[in-house]
C-alpha cells in the first residue's frame, strides 16, 4: 500500500515491444485491444497517419497482425 506510484514506474521501464523485443515505454508503445501484446508504435499501428487516429480515440489500438487478419 505504501507507493503505488512507484510500482506504476518501474512496469512502465520494462516494457519490450514483442516484435522487436526493443525496450519501450508507455510514451512509445501500445498494447494492442485484441491479442493484447505489448508493442511499439510501427509494429502496433503501422503508420503515422494510423497512430493519429488512434490517439484522437477514433480507432482502437490494433496490432498489425490482427488488421491482417491474421488469427492463429
Ligand atoms: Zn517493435
Ligand atoms: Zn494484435
Amino acid at each position: 500500500m505504501s507507493q503505488p506510484f512507484r510500482i506504476f514506474r518501474r512496469s512502465d521501464l520494462l516494457t519490450e515491444c514483442e516484435e522487436c523485443r526493443l525496450p519501450v515505454n508507455l510514451s512509445n508503445a501500445g498494447a494492442c485491444m485484441r491479442c493484447r501484446r505489448v508493442l511499439c508504435h510501427p509494429h502496433l499501428h503501422g503508420s503515422f497517419v494510423r497512430r493519429l487516429i488512434v490517439d484522437l480515440a477514433l480507432a482502437q489500438p490494433i496490432c498489425l497482425r490482427c488488421r491482417d487478419g491474421v488469427n492463429a
